[in-house]
């Protein structure tokens, strides 16, 4: 199984999938826009679960 690291084109919509270890396209390969249109999608790995773990309810303002 290889992993695939996502891309999205932000000109053209479409997503861009590359395998791990090869460095994200400097265009895109659906439209050709340039690299600044192309955003990680994933997350390298960490899951994002929305309200998972953290305690809820014990808010205590401290920055
Ligand atoms: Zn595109």
């Amino acid at each position: 199984m290889t992993e695939m690291k996502k891309f999205k084109c932000s000109k053209c919509g479409e997503i861009i999938e590359i395998p791990y270890g090869i460095p994200k396209p400097e265009s895109c390969p659906h439209c050709g826009a340039p690299g600044i249109y192309i955003h990680r999608i994933d997350e390298g790995g960490r899951g994002l679960g929305p309200g998972r773990g953290r305690r809820c309810g014990a808010r205590m303002g401290r920055m």
